[in-house]
Protein backbone atom coordinates (compact mmCIF):
# COMPACT_ATOMS: atom_id res chain seq x y z
CA UNK A 1 0.00 0.00 0.00
CA UNK A 2 1.43 3.42 -0.69
CA UNK A 3 1.26 5.78 1.96
CA UNK A 4 -1.96 8.10 2.12
CA UNK A 5 -2.82 11.43 1.57
CA UNK A 6 -4.25 13.75 4.19
CA UNK A 7 -7.51 13.53 2.88
CA UNK A 8 -6.98 9.55 2.36
CA UNK A 9 -5.44 8.91 5.96
CA UNK A 10 -9.00 11.25 7.34
CA UNK A 11 -10.80 8.39 4.94
CA UNK A 12 -9.10 5.23 6.44
CA UNK A 13 -9.35 6.77 9.93
CA UNK A 14 -13.09 6.84 9.70
CA UNK A 15 -13.16 3.87 8.08
CA UNK A 16 -11.36 1.84 10.79
CA UNK A 17 -13.39 3.60 13.64
CA UNK A 18 -16.46 1.74 11.90
CA UNK A 19 -14.83 -1.34 11.32
CA UNK A 20 -15.78 -2.77 15.10
CA UNK A 21 -19.13 -2.05 14.55
CA UNK A 22 -20.88 -5.48 12.97
CA UNK A 23 -24.65 -4.45 13.96
CA UNK A 24 -27.62 -4.69 11.09
CA UNK A 25 -28.47 -7.34 8.88
CA UNK A 26 -27.94 -7.85 4.86
CA UNK A 27 -30.87 -7.54 2.88
CA UNK A 28 -32.40 -10.72 2.00
CA UNK A 29 -34.36 -9.72 -0.93
CA UNK A 30 -32.43 -11.56 -3.75
CA UNK A 31 -29.37 -13.83 -3.37
CA UNK A 32 -27.41 -11.11 -4.31
CA UNK A 33 -27.71 -9.22 -1.39
CA UNK A 34 -27.81 -12.07 1.03
CA UNK A 35 -24.79 -13.29 -0.22
CA UNK A 36 -22.62 -10.17 -0.12
CA UNK A 37 -19.62 -10.56 2.68
CA UNK A 38 -21.02 -8.51 5.42
CA UNK A 39 -17.48 -7.19 6.08
CA UNK A 40 -16.80 -5.26 2.84
CA UNK A 41 -16.41 -1.71 3.79
CA UNK A 42 -15.37 1.14 1.23
CA UNK A 43 -15.15 4.92 1.59
CA UNK A 44 -14.87 7.39 -1.33
CA UNK A 45 -14.79 11.42 -2.21
CA UNK A 46 -14.56 12.41 -5.00
CA UNK A 47 -13.70 16.24 -5.70
CA UNK A 48 -15.50 18.83 -8.15
CA UNK A 49 -11.91 18.50 -9.87
CA UNK A 50 -11.81 15.13 -10.29
CA UNK A 51 -9.97 13.26 -7.72
CA UNK A 52 -10.95 10.47 -6.21
CA UNK A 53 -10.17 9.28 -2.48
CA UNK A 54 -10.94 6.36 -1.95
CA UNK A 55 -10.12 3.77 0.85
CA UNK A 56 -11.16 -0.11 2.34
CA UNK A 57 -13.11 -2.44 -0.17
CA UNK A 58 -13.25 0.43 -3.36
CA UNK A 59 -13.14 -2.41 -6.44
CA UNK A 60 -15.95 -4.73 -4.88
CA UNK A 61 -19.26 -3.69 -7.14
CA UNK A 62 -22.74 -4.34 -5.85
CA UNK A 63 -26.04 -3.31 -6.92
CA UNK A 64 -27.51 0.18 -6.93
CA UNK A 65 -30.66 -0.30 -5.69
CA UNK A 66 -32.59 2.46 -4.32
CA UNK A 67 -29.80 4.83 -5.07
CA UNK A 68 -31.06 4.45 -8.65
CA UNK A 69 -33.74 6.28 -7.62
CA UNK A 70 -32.68 10.22 -7.46
CA UNK A 71 -31.41 9.39 -10.96
CA UNK A 72 -34.63 7.65 -12.64
CA UNK A 73 -36.54 10.74 -10.85
CA UNK A 74 -34.00 12.94 -12.80
CA UNK A 75 -34.64 11.78 -16.07
CA UNK A 76 -38.34 11.92 -15.62
CA UNK A 77 -38.08 15.44 -14.64
CA UNK A 78 -35.81 16.27 -17.24
CA UNK A 79 -37.97 14.71 -19.79
CA UNK A 80 -41.46 15.99 -18.49
CA UNK A 81 -40.33 19.38 -16.15
CA UNK A 82 -41.25 19.42 -12.54
CA UNK A 83 -44.89 19.96 -12.76
CA UNK A 84 -45.86 17.26 -14.83
CA UNK A 85 -43.83 14.89 -12.63
CA UNK A 86 -45.52 16.16 -9.60
CA UNK A 87 -48.53 15.28 -10.80
CA UNK A 88 -47.87 11.53 -10.34
CA UNK A 89 -44.85 11.90 -6.97
CA UNK A 90 -45.15 14.62 -4.59
CA UNK A 91 -42.35 15.41 -2.55
CA UNK A 92 -42.90 15.07 0.96
CA UNK A 93 -40.93 12.91 3.51
CA UNK A 94 -43.41 9.88 4.15
CA UNK A 95 -41.97 8.67 7.43
CA UNK A 96 -43.00 5.12 6.37
CA UNK A 97 -40.89 2.13 5.17
CA UNK A 98 -39.76 2.60 1.81
CA UNK A 99 -41.52 -0.38 0.29
CA UNK A 100 -45.01 0.51 2.17
CA UNK A 101 -47.68 -0.24 -0.34
CA UNK A 102 -49.12 2.79 0.24
CA UNK A 103 -50.44 6.47 -1.64
CA UNK A 104 -50.88 9.59 0.33
CA UNK A 105 -54.92 9.61 1.07
CA UNK A 106 -54.69 13.21 1.17
CA UNK A 107 -52.75 14.18 -2.26
CA UNK A 108 -53.84 10.82 -3.97
CA UNK A 109 -50.05 10.50 -4.83
CA UNK A 110 -47.07 8.48 -3.80
CA UNK A 111 -45.45 10.87 -1.40
CA UNK A 112 -41.97 11.07 -2.69
CA UNK A 113 -39.82 9.64 -5.19
CA UNK A 114 -37.09 8.49 -2.65
CA UNK A 115 -39.55 5.30 -1.42
CA UNK A 116 -40.71 2.47 -4.19
CA UNK A 117 -44.12 3.53 -4.49
CA UNK A 118 -42.87 7.37 -6.30
CA UNK A 119 -40.14 5.54 -7.44
CA UNK A 120 -41.86 3.18 -9.34
CA UNK A 121 -44.10 6.50 -10.95
CA UNK A 122 -40.76 8.10 -11.23
CA UNK A 123 -39.68 5.55 -13.40
CA UNK A 124 -42.71 4.35 -15.53
CA UNK A 125 -42.80 8.11 -16.27
CA UNK A 126 -39.17 7.69 -18.35
CA UNK A 127 -39.61 8.40 -22.09
CA UNK A 128 -39.22 5.31 -23.90
CA UNK A 129 -40.93 2.73 -26.02
CA UNK A 130 -40.98 0.33 -23.59
CA UNK A 131 -39.60 -1.24 -19.81
CA UNK A 132 -35.96 -1.88 -21.63
CA UNK A 133 -36.23 1.36 -23.43
CA UNK A 134 -36.48 3.61 -20.29
CA UNK A 135 -34.41 1.16 -18.11
CA UNK A 136 -31.58 1.37 -21.02
CA UNK A 137 -32.35 5.59 -20.82
CA UNK A 138 -31.46 5.40 -16.89
CA UNK A 139 -28.58 3.28 -17.69
CA UNK A 140 -26.89 5.47 -19.81
CA UNK A 141 -27.83 8.36 -17.57
CA UNK A 142 -26.21 6.64 -14.59
CA UNK A 143 -22.91 5.84 -16.60
CA UNK A 144 -22.80 9.39 -17.49
CA UNK A 145 -22.57 10.07 -14.34
CA UNK A 146 -20.49 7.83 -13.19
CA UNK A 147 -18.12 8.76 -15.82
CA UNK A 148 -18.09 4.91 -17.33
CA UNK A 149 -20.82 2.40 -18.69
CA UNK A 150 -22.12 0.95 -16.28
CA UNK A 151 -23.77 -3.07 -16.36
CA UNK A 152 -26.71 -4.59 -15.21
CA UNK A 153 -26.19 -7.51 -13.01
CA UNK A 154 -29.21 -9.57 -15.49
CA UNK A 155 -29.24 -12.49 -12.42
CA UNK A 156 -30.13 -9.58 -9.66
CA UNK A 157 -32.53 -8.00 -11.78
CA UNK A 158 -34.12 -11.55 -12.90
CA UNK A 159 -34.20 -12.57 -9.25
CA UNK A 160 -36.25 -8.88 -8.26
CA UNK A 161 -38.41 -9.44 -11.04
CA UNK A 162 -39.16 -12.94 -9.77
CA UNK A 163 -39.71 -12.34 -6.02
CA UNK A 164 -40.92 -8.56 -6.75
CA UNK A 165 -44.44 -8.73 -4.81
CA UNK A 166 -44.75 -5.91 -3.31
CA UNK A 167 -43.46 -3.64 -6.18
CA UNK A 168 -45.95 -5.38 -8.20
CA UNK A 169 -48.54 -4.45 -5.71
CA UNK A 170 -47.65 -1.12 -5.34
CA UNK A 171 -47.70 -0.60 -9.14
CA UNK A 172 -51.30 -1.74 -9.63
CA UNK A 173 -52.18 0.31 -6.60
CA UNK A 174 -50.39 3.36 -8.73
CA UNK A 175 -52.44 2.30 -11.84
CA UNK A 176 -55.73 2.01 -10.14
CA UNK A 177 -54.75 6.04 -8.63
CA UNK A 178 -53.66 7.11 -11.86
CA UNK A 179 -50.66 7.81 -11.22
CA UNK A 180 -48.86 5.32 -13.49
CA UNK A 181 -46.94 6.57 -17.01
CA UNK A 182 -47.55 3.24 -17.93
CA UNK A 183 -50.69 1.23 -19.12
CA UNK A 184 -48.93 -2.12 -17.82
CA UNK A 185 -48.07 -2.46 -13.85
CA UNK A 186 -45.52 -4.55 -14.96
CA UNK A 187 -43.82 -2.24 -16.97
CA UNK A 188 -43.38 0.03 -14.21
CA UNK A 189 -41.47 -3.14 -12.08
CA UNK A 190 -39.50 -4.54 -14.89
CA UNK A 191 -37.82 -1.13 -16.26
CA UNK A 192 -37.51 -0.16 -11.99
CA UNK A 193 -35.95 -3.55 -11.81
CA UNK A 194 -33.17 -2.91 -14.49
CA UNK A 195 -32.29 0.29 -12.59
CA UNK A 196 -32.25 -1.06 -9.27
CA UNK A 197 -29.32 -3.96 -10.83
CA UNK A 198 -26.97 -1.56 -12.51
CA UNK A 199 -23.17 -2.54 -10.77
CA UNK A 200 -21.46 0.32 -9.42
CA UNK A 201 -18.38 0.75 -6.63
CA UNK A 202 -18.31 3.33 -3.88
CA UNK A 203 -15.90 5.53 -6.01
CA UNK A 204 -18.60 5.23 -8.70
CA UNK A 205 -21.14 6.31 -5.82
CA UNK A 206 -19.23 9.07 -4.74
CA UNK A 207 -18.52 10.50 -8.29
CA UNK A 208 -22.09 9.88 -9.43
CA UNK A 209 -22.92 12.73 -6.20
CA UNK A 210 -19.82 14.85 -7.16
CA UNK A 211 -21.65 14.91 -10.26
CA UNK A 212 -25.21 16.29 -8.09
CA UNK A 213 -22.83 18.51 -6.09
CA UNK A 214 -21.21 19.62 -9.60
CA UNK A 215 -25.03 20.97 -10.58
CA UNK A 216 -24.92 17.90 -13.48
CA UNK A 217 -21.28 18.40 -14.72
CA UNK A 218 -19.40 14.98 -14.43
CA UNK A 219 -16.38 15.96 -12.77
CA UNK A 220 -14.03 13.10 -14.37
CA UNK A 221 -15.12 13.68 -18.01
CA UNK A 222 -16.06 17.54 -17.75
CA UNK A 223 -19.73 16.83 -19.86
CA UNK A 224 -22.64 17.97 -18.56
CA UNK A 225 -25.55 15.41 -17.77
CA UNK A 226 -27.99 16.60 -15.98
CA UNK A 227 -29.13 20.56 -16.37
CA UNK A 228 -28.51 22.54 -13.23
CA UNK A 229 -32.39 23.24 -12.46
CA UNK A 230 -33.09 19.42 -11.97
CA UNK A 231 -30.26 18.67 -10.27
CA UNK A 232 -31.46 21.38 -7.70
CA UNK A 233 -35.00 19.73 -7.62
CA UNK A 234 -33.25 16.22 -7.04
CA UNK A 235 -31.10 17.29 -4.39
CA UNK A 236 -33.88 19.16 -2.64
CA UNK A 237 -35.68 16.19 -2.55
CA UNK A 238 -32.99 14.14 -1.24
CA UNK A 239 -31.93 16.08 1.82
CA UNK A 240 -35.92 16.10 3.00
CA UNK A 241 -36.64 12.23 1.89
CA UNK A 242 -33.43 10.52 0.82
CA UNK A 243 -32.77 8.64 3.82
CA UNK A 244 -36.66 7.98 4.45
CA UNK A 245 -37.64 7.92 8.02
CA UNK A 246 -36.11 10.46 10.70
CA UNK A 247 -35.89 12.72 7.67
CA UNK A 248 -35.88 16.08 10.22
CA UNK A 249 -32.99 14.55 12.56
CA UNK A 250 -30.75 14.16 8.98
CA UNK A 251 -31.23 17.23 8.00
CA UNK A 252 -30.35 18.77 11.42
CA UNK A 253 -27.57 16.87 12.05
CA UNK A 254 -25.71 15.78 9.01
CA UNK A 255 -27.59 18.22 6.13
CA UNK A 256 -26.92 17.05 3.21
CA UNK A 257 -28.79 15.43 0.23
CA UNK A 258 -28.42 11.89 0.07
CA UNK A 259 -29.81 8.72 -0.68
CA UNK A 260 -29.09 4.87 0.54
CA UNK A 261 -29.90 1.51 -0.81
CA UNK A 262 -30.35 -2.22 0.34
CA UNK A 263 -27.25 -3.05 -1.08
CA UNK A 264 -25.48 -1.01 1.26
CA UNK A 265 -24.43 1.76 -0.28
CA UNK A 266 -24.97 5.71 0.36
CA UNK A 267 -24.11 8.83 -0.82
CA UNK A 268 -24.04 12.27 -0.36
CA UNK A 269 -23.57 15.71 -2.34
CA UNK A 270 -22.29 18.40 -0.77
CA UNK A 271 -23.03 20.95 -3.58
CA UNK A 272 -20.37 22.75 -5.34
CA UNK A 273 -17.92 21.17 -3.10
CA UNK A 274 -17.55 17.34 -3.91
CA UNK A 275 -19.37 14.51 -3.10
CA UNK A 276 -18.79 11.20 -0.59
CA UNK A 277 -19.70 7.64 -0.75
CA UNK A 278 -19.57 4.53 2.02
CA UNK A 279 -20.54 0.80 1.29
CA UNK A 280 -21.15 -1.67 3.38
CA UNK A 281 -23.69 -4.56 3.24
CA UNK A 282 -25.07 -4.71 7.12
CA UNK A 283 -28.26 -2.52 7.61
CA UNK A 284 -30.21 -0.82 10.07
CA UNK A 285 -33.80 -1.59 10.63
CA UNK A 286 -34.62 1.15 7.90
CA UNK A 287 -32.34 -0.36 5.13
CA UNK A 288 -29.46 1.91 5.57
CA UNK A 289 -26.24 0.80 5.82
CA UNK A 290 -24.91 0.55 9.88
CA UNK A 291 -21.50 1.50 9.21
CA UNK A 292 -22.36 3.87 5.56
CA UNK A 293 -24.56 6.05 7.84
CA UNK A 294 -21.80 6.19 10.79
CA UNK A 295 -19.10 7.19 8.27
CA UNK A 296 -21.31 9.88 6.39
CA UNK A 297 -22.10 11.33 9.61
CA UNK A 298 -18.66 11.51 10.82
CA UNK A 299 -17.33 13.44 7.46
CA UNK A 300 -20.29 15.87 7.93
CA UNK A 301 -19.32 16.67 11.20
CA UNK A 302 -15.85 16.65 11.06
CA UNK A 303 -15.27 18.19 7.44
CA UNK A 304 -18.03 20.60 7.92
CA UNK A 305 -19.89 19.46 5.16
CA UNK A 306 -23.68 20.70 6.56
CA UNK A 307 -25.36 22.46 3.81
CA UNK A 308 -26.56 25.29 6.00
CA UNK A 309 -23.81 25.77 7.64
CA UNK A 310 -22.90 29.77 7.05
CA UNK A 311 -19.60 30.08 6.36
CA UNK A 312 -18.98 33.64 5.92
CA UNK A 313 -21.88 35.23 6.54
CA UNK A 314 -22.08 38.65 5.20
CA UNK A 315 -19.01 39.23 3.48
CA UNK A 316 -19.06 42.17 1.65
CA UNK A 317 -19.72 41.76 -1.84
CA UNK A 318 -18.35 45.13 -2.77
CA UNK A 319 -14.60 45.27 -2.98
CA UNK A 320 -14.18 48.88 -3.04
CA UNK A 321 -16.88 51.64 -3.53
CA UNK A 322 -15.60 55.29 -4.76
CA UNK A 323 -16.00 58.19 -7.24
CA UNK A 324 -14.29 59.76 -10.41
CA UNK A 325 -12.28 61.83 -7.89
CA UNK A 326 -10.34 59.17 -6.54
CA UNK A 327 -10.50 56.50 -9.56
CA UNK A 328 -9.79 59.08 -12.67
CA UNK A 329 -9.45 57.40 -15.91
CA UNK A 330 -6.05 58.10 -17.93
CA UNK A 331 -7.28 60.38 -20.70
CA UNK A 332 -5.73 63.55 -21.13
CA UNK A 333 -8.16 66.13 -20.29
CA UNK A 334 -7.72 70.00 -20.89
CA UNK A 335 -7.62 72.25 -18.10
CA UNK A 336 -10.72 73.04 -18.27
CA UNK A 337 -12.40 69.76 -18.15
CA UNK A 338 -9.61 68.72 -15.34
CA UNK A 339 -10.80 71.36 -13.32
CA UNK A 340 -14.90 70.53 -13.27
CA UNK A 341 -13.47 66.98 -13.34
CA UNK A 342 -11.87 67.77 -10.09
CA UNK A 343 -14.76 69.90 -8.60
CA UNK A 344 -17.64 67.53 -10.15
CA UNK A 345 -15.91 63.72 -9.73
CA UNK A 346 -17.44 62.64 -6.57
CA UNK A 347 -20.84 63.29 -8.44
CA UNK A 348 -20.31 59.34 -9.60
CA UNK A 349 -19.61 55.61 -7.84
CA UNK A 350 -17.30 53.73 -9.10
CA UNK A 351 -18.30 49.96 -7.62
CA UNK A 352 -16.04 47.02 -7.70
CA UNK A 353 -17.77 43.77 -6.97
CA UNK A 354 -15.55 40.25 -6.19
CA UNK A 355 -16.84 36.46 -5.65
CA UNK A 356 -20.18 35.00 -6.86
CA UNK A 357 -22.65 38.03 -7.23
CA UNK A 358 -25.86 36.74 -5.63
CA UNK A 359 -29.06 38.67 -4.91
CA UNK A 360 -27.79 40.05 -2.02
CA UNK A 361 -24.62 41.75 -3.93
CA UNK A 362 -26.46 43.10 -6.52
CA UNK A 363 -29.17 44.64 -4.09
CA UNK A 364 -26.34 46.10 -2.27
CA UNK A 365 -25.42 47.61 -5.76
CA UNK A 366 -28.39 49.23 -6.03
CA UNK A 367 -29.00 50.52 -2.59
CA UNK A 368 -25.34 52.37 -2.46
CA UNK A 369 -26.96 54.14 -6.03
CA UNK A 370 -30.52 54.33 -4.69
CA UNK A 371 -28.88 56.18 -1.14
CA UNK A 372 -26.47 58.42 -2.83
CA UNK A 373 -28.83 59.58 -5.67
CA UNK A 374 -28.61 63.53 -5.01
CA UNK A 375 -26.53 64.54 -8.16
CA UNK A 376 -25.11 61.19 -9.07
CA UNK A 377 -24.30 61.64 -12.65
CA UNK A 378 -22.55 58.56 -13.33
CA UNK A 379 -22.41 55.14 -12.21
CA UNK A 380 -19.38 52.25 -12.91
CA UNK A 381 -20.10 48.80 -11.60
CA UNK A 382 -16.77 46.84 -11.96
CA UNK A 383 -17.36 43.12 -12.19
CA UNK A 384 -13.47 41.87 -13.49
CA UNK A 385 -13.12 40.34 -9.99
CA UNK A 386 -16.46 38.64 -9.90
CA UNK A 387 -16.54 34.35 -10.81
CA UNK A 388 -20.00 34.26 -11.31
CA UNK A 389 -23.61 36.91 -11.60
CA UNK A 390 -26.39 34.50 -10.74
CA UNK A 391 -29.43 35.61 -12.63
CA UNK A 392 -31.33 37.30 -10.41
CA UNK A 393 -28.41 39.55 -9.77
CA UNK A 394 -27.90 39.78 -13.64
CA UNK A 395 -31.62 41.54 -13.88
CA UNK A 396 -31.22 43.83 -10.60
CA UNK A 397 -28.23 44.84 -12.28
CA UNK A 398 -29.66 45.27 -15.51
CA UNK A 399 -32.28 47.52 -14.30
CA UNK A 400 -29.69 49.32 -12.06
CA UNK A 401 -30.35 52.36 -14.86
CA UNK A 402 -34.26 52.73 -13.52
CA UNK A 403 -32.25 53.68 -10.06
CA UNK A 404 -30.87 56.94 -11.47
CA UNK A 405 -32.13 59.83 -13.27
CA UNK A 406 -31.21 59.51 -16.89
CA UNK A 407 -31.06 56.16 -17.36
CA UNK A 408 -29.08 53.60 -19.33
CA UNK A 409 -26.55 55.44 -20.66
CA UNK A 410 -25.12 56.78 -17.05
CA UNK A 411 -24.62 53.31 -16.23
CA UNK A 412 -21.39 51.58 -17.13
CA UNK A 413 -20.72 47.56 -16.17
CA UNK A 414 -17.02 46.79 -16.45
CA UNK A 415 -17.65 43.11 -18.15
CA UNK A 416 -14.62 41.34 -20.20
CA UNK A 417 -16.06 37.59 -19.34
CA UNK A 418 -19.74 38.54 -20.71
CA UNK A 419 -20.97 37.41 -16.93
CA UNK A 420 -24.17 39.67 -17.25
CA UNK A 421 -25.60 38.50 -20.72
CA UNK A 422 -24.40 34.90 -19.86
CA UNK A 423 -26.36 34.42 -16.83
CA UNK A 424 -29.41 36.74 -18.27
CA UNK A 425 -29.52 34.29 -21.40
CA UNK A 426 -29.73 31.18 -18.49
CA UNK A 427 -33.19 29.03 -19.03
CA UNK A 428 -36.30 30.89 -17.48
CA UNK A 429 -34.24 34.14 -16.64
CA UNK A 430 -36.22 36.84 -18.25
CA UNK A 431 -39.68 35.34 -17.45
CA UNK A 432 -40.19 37.60 -14.26
CA UNK A 433 -39.94 41.22 -17.02
CA UNK A 434 -37.30 42.77 -14.07
CA UNK A 435 -35.07 43.44 -17.56
CA UNK A 436 -36.06 44.59 -20.68
CA UNK A 437 -37.82 47.77 -19.83
CA UNK A 438 -37.82 50.44 -21.90
CA UNK A 439 -35.86 52.50 -19.56
CA UNK A 440 -32.63 50.31 -21.39
CA UNK A 441 -30.20 48.46 -19.48
CA UNK A 442 -26.85 49.77 -18.85
CA UNK A 443 -23.53 50.39 -21.38
CA UNK A 444 -21.76 47.08 -20.72
CA UNK A 445 -17.83 47.85 -21.74
CA UNK A 446 -14.74 45.09 -21.43
CA UNK A 447 -12.42 47.74 -20.55
CA UNK A 448 -12.69 49.81 -16.89
CA UNK A 449 -10.39 52.56 -18.30
CA UNK A 450 -12.93 53.16 -21.10
CA UNK A 451 -15.95 52.98 -18.46
CA UNK A 452 -14.08 55.56 -16.49
CA UNK A 453 -13.46 57.67 -19.13
CA UNK A 454 -17.14 57.60 -20.63
CA UNK A 455 -18.40 58.24 -16.75
CA UNK A 456 -15.93 61.16 -17.13
CA UNK A 457 -17.63 62.36 -20.14
CA UNK A 458 -21.05 62.39 -18.50
CA UNK A 459 -19.89 63.93 -15.59
CA UNK A 460 -18.94 66.80 -18.19
CA UNK A 461 -21.83 66.50 -19.93
CA UNK A 462 -20.76 64.77 -22.92
CA UNK A 463 -23.68 63.03 -25.07
CA UNK A 464 -21.11 60.28 -26.44
CA UNK A 465 -21.12 56.99 -24.77
CA UNK A 466 -18.67 54.27 -25.84
CA UNK A 467 -19.92 51.29 -28.79
CA UNK A 468 -21.79 49.04 -26.20
CA UNK A 469 -20.91 44.98 -26.61
CA UNK A 470 -23.63 43.43 -27.95
CA UNK A 471 -26.80 45.08 -27.69
CA UNK A 472 -26.49 46.27 -24.14
CA UNK A 473 -26.69 49.69 -24.94
CA UNK A 474 -30.19 50.82 -24.98
CA UNK A 475 -30.99 54.75 -25.73
CA UNK A 476 -33.00 55.37 -22.34
CA UNK A 477 -30.51 58.82 -21.10
CA UNK A 478 -32.48 62.01 -20.91
CA UNK A 479 -30.92 64.50 -21.79
CA UNK A 480 -28.57 66.17 -19.42
CA UNK A 481 -30.19 69.14 -17.22
N1 LIG B 1 -34.77 -3.04 -5.22
C1 LIG B 1 -35.14 -2.70 -3.90
C2 LIG B 1 -36.66 -2.68 -3.74
O1 LIG B 1 -37.32 -2.23 -4.62
C3 LIG B 1 -34.55 -1.36 -3.54
C4 LIG B 1 -34.89 -0.94 -2.15
C5 LIG B 1 -33.83 -0.11 -1.49
O2 LIG B 1 -32.68 -0.11 -1.88
N2 LIG B 1 -34.21 0.58 -0.43
O3 LIG B 1 -37.20 -3.11 -2.77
Amino acid sequence: MTSDGLVTAHLRHVLEDSLADTSGERATDVPQLADADPDLFGIALATLDGHVHAVGDVDVRATLQSLSKPFAYALAVADLGVDEVRRHVDVEPSGEPFDAISISPTTDRPRNPMINAGALAATSLVRGADPDERAERVRALCSGLAGRELDVDEDAAAAELESGQRNRAIAHLLLAHGRLGVDDPEDAVRAYVRQCALLVDVRDLAVMAATLAGGGVNPLTGRRVLETWVVRHVLSVMLTCGMYDAAGDWVATVGLPAKSGISGGLMAAVPAELGVAAWSPRLDPHGRSVRGLAAVRRLSAEMDLHTLHVHRGGRPPVRSSTTLADSPSSRERGPEDAARLARDGHRSLVLALHGDVLFAAAERVVRAVEESQEGLEAVVVDLRAVDEVVPAAARLLRALPRALPGGGRRVFVVDPAGLLDGALSTQGSRDDGAGGDDDGGPVVVGDVDEALAAAEDRVLGRADAPRAQGDAEVDGGAPRP
